[in-house]
């Protein structure tokens, strides 16, 4: 379970990952479970930056194939199918729908070519699913058809559709937290709230011999030492600054690109059951998915100017006039009165010369072993998608075997076919599981609400929840979002968490799915505070402090 284990920085490592985002996890997780003794440091909170700001989908990316990005496609196809199998409780298959009016571009004929070809290279996607799974091949929908499918699109010079499906990655941050925790049942030492400030650096010569990084527990000051034989820097868009610190060119350059999300009340009155694919005329899109009740719509893709990192008026106006652009007249049109919430993140794109812009820029992942520039014991992990961090941490375990841990003895893993941490099983329906744990937790006295969503974003950890709710029946106490108060217990005392932000957004479902309101924030910390050793005063402050926080973050309050 996470405690946190900070001490233990000391003991002296294989590897030292710089970057708790999906790609850093993932490579603490494949490096342990290889044998490695291994630790990972995040300056914030696991998955807390890019990672928890995605569109929720583990997919091939249908639109690469513009870019004739094939190799991107068929890895994130591959991973795609890996990923399921491996939590069938947090992942969905999505049917996407793809409208074709008479002034599509690409036209409906181009669009089909494209299905086809995500279908071919898709060819392996049925080996081992269980029928939850199973995904069909694409199909044309009718004009008539679509409609009733999706009543708010715009029916003049509609032709149809292309429908086909993708997986929903139903709660990134709860699906980051399971590799967490895959990562530290294999052996790795994860801490979150502590920065890695510097290189701990002996020079030889010329060159830069590097022994592990300088670090800082962010909640309480302290400076450790960190050492280790080589470091793997996973910190995603910011990659570069950590490299910084080394005062040498490292040869990594990374164009950040911004993107937001909207959260909505549900576009078609709530009828709608699938994804959709809204392209305006000015070749710009927005996925609009069925999200907790809502609709969730985004992102954009837009080159990072400033430091900031905020979702403005401007972003949210784009999505907004995006989806407006595709809704016919039966719909009310979006307003910004309608956003309930934003999510902002930054990409980390691989600087390409020649490429115009963020959006046509490759979500391919690059390594970058810094050798030549005179640096030893480092390399750096650029691009990629949450998708497919998996495949690149398996690659970069692969390099560290062959480079500075040759003469580690290797321990045979194979994370294609492992399960996260607290799925019900490998490669099985999660139906009849999630339907006996649902049952469970209601006839312990929750809403089914609240045992339907514990059962799905806890898998087999349910039964810790239900414990404490036994055990101490304050703990069933209930707020807006349906979580309950023991999970703000098991948050702080079995996850990690120890902010207010760790547990609302990333721990619970609350700060994802609406407004957390101080109230809210006020019970959280009631519960949460005797465990953090916060006494009033404190608590007070925290919650003070968080909801000023949300306030600013949260965009219709900002404007
Ligand atoms: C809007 C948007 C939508 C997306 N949608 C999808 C999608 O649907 N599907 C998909 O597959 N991909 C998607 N992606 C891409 C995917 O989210 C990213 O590729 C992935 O999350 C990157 O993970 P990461 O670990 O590399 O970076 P991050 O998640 O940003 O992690 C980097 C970590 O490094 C830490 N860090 C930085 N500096 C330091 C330091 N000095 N010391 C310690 N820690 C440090 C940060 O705190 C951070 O947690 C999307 C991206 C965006 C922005």
């Amino acid at each position: 379970m996470l405690s946190r284990p900070v001490e233990r920085l000391r003991e002296g490592f294989d590897v030292v990952v710089v970057g708790g985002g999906v790609t850093g996890v993932w490579v603490a997780r494949e490096a342990a479970a290889r044998g490695l003794k291994v630790a990972l440091v995040d300056r914030g909170d696991f998955g807390a930056e890019t990672s928890a700001a995605t569109t929720k989908y583990i997919h091939g990316g249908i639109r690469y194939l513009e870019q004739y990005d094939f190799a991107v496609v068929r890895e994130s196809l591959r991973e795609r199918r890996i990923l399921a199998l491996g939590a069938p409780h947090l992942v969905e298959q999505t049917k996407f729908i793809m409208p074709a009016w008479r002034w599509s571009k690409p036209s409906a004929p181009l669009l089909g070519a494209g299905m086809a070809l995500y279908d071919l290279l898709s060819f392996d996607r049925n080996r081992e699913a269980p029928a939850s799974l199973r995904i069909p091949h694409p199909r044309w929908m009718s004009k008539k058809k679509l409609l009733r499918s999706v009543p708010w699109l715009e029916p003049s010079g509609l032709v149809g559709a292309f429908a086909y499906h993708d997986t929903l990655n139903v709660h990134p941050e709860r699906l980051l937290l399971a590799y967490v925790k895959s990562a530290e049942a294999a052996g790795a030492v994860m801490v979150n709230h502590c920065s890695a400030d510097g290189f701990l650096v002996d020079n030889v010569g010329d060159r830069l011999v590097v022994e592990g990084v300088c670090a800082t527990d962010v909640l309480t000051g302290e400076s450790l030492e960190v050492r280790a034989k080589v470091v793997v820097n996973a910190a995603g868009p910011w990659i570069d600054r950590v490299l910084a610190t080394l005062g040498r060119d490292a040869g990594v350059g990374v164009d950040r690109s911004k993107g937001v999300h909207i959260l909505t009340r549900a576009l078609g009155g709530g009828v709608v059951r699938d994804a959709v694919f809204a392209r305006a005329k000015s070749g710009r899109h927005v996925i609009v998915s069925p999200w907790m009740g809502k609709s969730f719509i985004g992102p954009t893709d837009t080159l990072m100017g400033g430091e900031e990192i905020r979702a403005d008026r401007d972003d949210v106006q784009s999505i907004i006039d995006t989806v407006n652009s595709t809704m016919g007249r039966a719909e009310r049109p979006l307003e910004e009165a309608d956003v309930e919430l934003t999510t902002v993140g930054v990409r980390p794109l691989i600087k390409a010369p020649g490429t115009e812009g963020t959006y046509t820029a490759s979500r391919r992942h690059e390594l970058y072993h810094h050798v030549d520039q005179g640096i030893d014991n480092v390399w750096t992990i650029g691009g990629g998608k949450w998708t497919t961090a998996r495949a690149t941490a398996e690659e970069m375990v692969d390099e560290l075997f062959k480079h500075e841990l040759k003469r580690v003895r290797e321990v045979k893993g194979n994370s294609r076919r492992g399960a996260a941490f607290g799925a019900f099983a490998w490669a099985r329906d999660a139906g009849p599981y999630l339907a006996d744990a649902g049952r469970e937790l209601v006839e312990a006295g929750l809403s089914t609400k609240s045992a339907e969503l514990i059962a799905r974003l806890y898998g087999t950890e349910y039964i810790e929840i239900l414990r404490l709710v036994l055990e101490d029946r304050r703990l069933a106490e209930v707020f807006p979002s349906g979580d309950v108060a023991a999970q703000v217990v098991f948050a702080v005392s079995r996850e990690g968490a120890r902010t207010l932000s760790d547990i609302v957004d990333r721990r619970l479902v609350a700060g994802t799915v609406g407004r957390v309101d101080g109230a809210v924030l006020d019970r959280i910390a009631h519960f949460a505070a005797p465990l953090l050793g916060w006494d009033a005063v404190r608590a007070e402050a925290e919650v003070a402090r968080e909801d000023a926080r949300r306030k600013t973050c949260e965009f219709s309050r900002t404007v």
